[in-house]
């Protein structure tokens, strides 16, 4: 007997479970040589469920239990995350209190996690069945005979295949779908395009003659054509409405002319970026001052620190940042640039693709599972063509291995936090994090910088740049108020709008500028209440007012999505005497109709934005002027640049100064000077008009004058004096149940236990939060507040104890508990 006694191997598996641990499962022999760090594998978890998880780990202990899984297909052929992405999963998990599964969950684009209850069906995508191979063949003809199926289904009809390699592969080709993809699956926009048939002019000039002879109408048309040159004629592609406008032309006409074969009618999606179109540019040439600040950028990297570009609205941080870019697209390292928001990507895309083509990729949520997939394995080819990648925040997890810059954009945003599921990370720290780890270089740039990266600068951890001065030499706009209290004593309201802002917009709308409407609510009103006994209508799953949206007749819950109808009477008292109180965008939107019947209107928030494409066409129409006032709600803040906006009206600032958070007045500030700085960037300087029932209110004030630092040394005294960040650290724990007695005691227990260990003044609460019922769950908040200079990680780790202990107890079995870490 010669045989080497066999070592059985063994592999640590990362599943897409919110659960803290990786899973040990066996090597079979076979596969021995196939399984890698970083590759995904197929496992069996639990009686019949399949999952593809990811390897973090192969060695030869062999774990305590005996009946230990083998696993069962190895998906990839190399890795499709590396050993440092690992390591960042980690930390994610350690740092944000989650289990490595639900960082997967965030890192990994769907299509890369099939599970067994995955169903499959067929895109409806021509295929060329050449292409295809046999196994691949005989699964799309099961699809096409049998209809849809769950992967386990497939599983069991194929069990001799490597079903996965099979369906990625088939996925990748948009031949096979996920159900819910299919379902998710936003319409391109479409437009119809109309031009002249490809044919000589004078051969069409006469059979329109013949045809039209005696349709008076058409034959207009005709002569109308007849004025163009033959260039016109050859090159005359319209928009339909475009065309139509054109030349006069009625829906009827049009027809006619279409089935005559005058014209011809194309459809053609519209708002996508063409990536092969682009031609490069050249970079636009720097002010002196945008040059200074680029060498003052370049002075922070060489010390090794975060730089903090704190530059006015319109002083073209863009264009600093394509300079950047640029010279590290010459090294041949990759950069991140990180945006808040979808919102803003549409013009900044186009900007940068104008620049470096197609060596852009775009990564966000709004994008198919398809479209993701592909961009992360065209990172891991050899030479990828992808050397910027423009995301949102679940780019940091992209498989960038020669990443020498990120750009965080915006970066006082709330919406680089997630709030859920976990892992709740901050994607500005994490950037941060990554930046310092892979030894890239960092840019946070924003107008309105947050208090946290302010106080980092000043305590010289972040490198401070500033670009005070606005590209185009225009001055920031004049902000004035409109006292509301004053108005309505004087009955000078006309609905929600001061006489004020209205003779502004009439001057405004006047010389054929533009108009920005901001009200930081959606729906038509917000709350319907009864004048008899006060009573607001409520969800019946949450604990808010609904709000009431007219395009539908009904209420809506904005939490759970809820609809009802419109009740004529309180549910409480019965009363008929019922109004709304309040105003949201939808009714913004109508009295500005009323009020200017003759301009063109649009508005841009939540509802009118669902959909892909739906954020660039409001964008591209205001752009293109094809509309004069946009009404919108926070939406509008972000970044947008438009040339001929000279007016921004703020309804009403008072609802933003009014929120019981510690960070109000800091959000209160940057949302008003971010929306203000929508104004007047190119030609004139602009106006805005803040109405409020407070206007000598500190923050106010400082909007009015544009003193970011004076707003900035109240704040950090208050964060001082209340043991606020950035001199305290917080960490938020939620207690979740549908049994408001479970949740009660839970809590308190807790808070009890936490208090003895951690002390009394670390602990606050528990407490209800201002919504505590959300879809029949209840939920109460604990606020940890410890000091920056002790160990987070030892706080967490009491934290952890107590939460382990409570969750064991039969009682408390079913209660969540979560924590978020750096709550926003
Ligand atoms: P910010 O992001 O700082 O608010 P932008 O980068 O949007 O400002 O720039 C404002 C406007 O000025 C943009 O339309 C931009 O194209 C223009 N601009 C800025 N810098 C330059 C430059 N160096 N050359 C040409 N145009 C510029
Ligand atoms: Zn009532
Ligand atoms: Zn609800």
């Amino acid at each position: 007997m010669s045989e080497q006694p066999t070592v059985d191997h063994f592999a640590e598996v990362v599943l897409p479970l919110a659960v803290h641990s990786t899973f040990s499962y066996l090597i079979p022999s076979d596969l021995v040589n196939d399984i890698a760090l970083g590759k995904r594998v197929v496992v069996q978890f639990g009686p019949s469920r399949y999952y593809t998880g990811v390897v973090a780990k192969v060695h030869c202990i062999a774990p305590q239990y005996t009946t230990i899984k083998a696993i069962l297909e190895v998906v990839d052929d190399s890795p499709i995350i590396s050993h440092q992405q690992l390591a960042l999963w980690k930390w994610v998990a350690n740092y944000y209190q989650c289990g490595i599964g639900a960082v997967m969950n965030a890192a990994l684009p769907n299509a890369f996690k099939l599970v067994s209850d995955c169903v499959l069906c067929l895109s409806g995508e021509e295929m060329n069945m050449n292409s295809l191979t046999d196994n691949e063949y005989l699964l799309i003809e099961t699809l096409q005979i049998a209809g849809k199926q769950p992967v386990k289904q497939l599983k069991k009809m194929f069990p001799e295949f490597k079903l996965h390699r099979v369906i990625e592969g088939l996925i990748h080709k948009g031949i096979v779908v996920m159900e819910e993809e299919l379902r998710d699956k936003v319409k391109p926009k479409t437009s119809k395009f109309i031009s002249f048939p490809e044919q000589e002019f004078h051969a069409w000039r006469n059979e329109a003659d013949k045809l039209t002879s005696r349709a008076p109408k058409q034959k207009e048309f005709v002569e109308d054509v007849c004025q163009l040159t033959v260039d016109e004629y050859v090159t005359l592609r319209l928009e339909k409405t475009a065309f139509m406008q054109r030349f006069d032309l009625s829906q009827a006409i049009c027809k006619q002319l279409l089935q005559k074969g005058l014209i011809e009618e194309e459809q053609e999606e519209v708002g996508r970026i063409k990536q092969l179109d682009v031609i490069p540019q050249d970079l636009p040439k720097l002010s002196d001052d945008q040059q200074a600040a680029l060498q003052n950028i370049k002075n922070g990297f060489s010390a090794n620190k975060p730089v903090l570009l704190h530059g006015i609205t319109g002083s073209g941080k863009t264009e600093v940042y394509l300079h950047l870019i640029q010279e590290v697209l010459q090294q041949n390292q990759q950069v991140l640039y990180l945006l808040p928001e979808i919102a803003l990507t549409a013009q900044l895309v186009e900007r940068i693709m104008k620049v470096f083509g197609n060596q852009v990729a775009v990564y966000h949520s709004r994008f198919n599972v398809q479209e993701r997939a592909e961009i992360w394995k065209g990172l891991l080819e050899e030479n990828s063509r992808f050397k910027v990648v423009i995301g949102a925040r679940s780019a940091l997890f992209l498989p960038l291995d020669s990443l020498g810059l990120i750009i965080v954009d915006e970066e006082h945003e709330g919406s680089f936090k997630q709030h859920d599921p976990s892992p709740r990370y901050h994607a500005r720290d994490l950037a941060v994090y990554l930046a310092h780890h892979f030894k890239a270089r960092i840019v946070l740039g924003t107008a309105t910088p947050s208090i946290e990266s302010y106080y980092n600068a000043e305590q010289g951890r972040y490198h401070l740049v500033e670009l005070m001065k606005r590209f185009s030499g225009v001055a920031l706009p004049e902000v004035q108020c409109a006292d509301l209290s004053e108005t309505y004593r004087k009955k000078k309201m006309q609905g929600v709008f001061s006489e004020f802002l209205i003779e502004e917009m009439k001057r405004v709308l006047d010389l054929n500028q533009q108009v920005i409407l901001f009200q930081n609510r959606r729906g038509f009103a917000p709350v319907l209440t009864c004048k008899a006994c006060g009573e607001a209508e409520k969800c019946s799953r949450c604990d808010v007012t609904y709000t009431y949206h007219k395009g539908i007749n009904a209420l809506k819950c904005h939490y759970c999505g809820e609809q009802q109808e419109l009740e004529l009477s309180c549910s409480q008292c019965g009363s008929a005497d019922i109004g709304f109180k309040g105003f949201g965008t939808e009714k913004i939107e109508e009295q500005v109709r009323q009020l200017f019947p003759n301009k063109k209107i649009a508005r841009m928030d939540l509802e009118t934005t669902r959909g892909k494409d739906a954020y660039s066409s409001i964008i591209h129409d205001f752009s293109n002027r094809k509309v004069d006032i946009l009404v919108g709600t926070q939406m509008l803040t972000k970044g947008l640049d438009f040339d001929h906006v000279a007016l921004v009206g703020v309804l009403n600032a008072d609802q933003l100064l009014n929120h019981p958070d510690f960070r109000a007045f800091e959000r209160a500030f940057q949302l008003l000077t971010q929306v203000s700085g929508r104004a007047g960037r190119r030609n004139e300087r602009g106006k805005v008009v803040i109405q409020t029932f407070s206007p000598f209110h500190d923050v106010i004030r400082q909007v009015m004058h544009q003193d970011y630092k004076e707003l900035y040394r109240n704040e950090l005294l208050h964060r001082k004096n209340f043991n606020y960040p950035p001199f305290y650290r917080l960490i938020n724990i939620t207690f979740k149940h549908t049994k408001r007695s479970l949740v009660d005691e839970c809590a308190q227990g807790f808070a009890l236990a936490i208090r003895a260990e951690l002390g009394e003044e670390r602990v606050l609460g528990p407490e209800y939060p201002a919504i505590s019922m959300i879809n029949r769950v209840y939920q109460k908040h604990l606020l940890i507040k410890f000091e920056r200079n002790l160990s987070p990680a030892s706080i967490k780790q009491v934290l952890n104890k107590w939460k382990t202990k409570y969750l064991q107890e039969p009682g408390f079995k079913s209660l969540k508990i979560n924590f978020d870490v750096d709550p926003l």
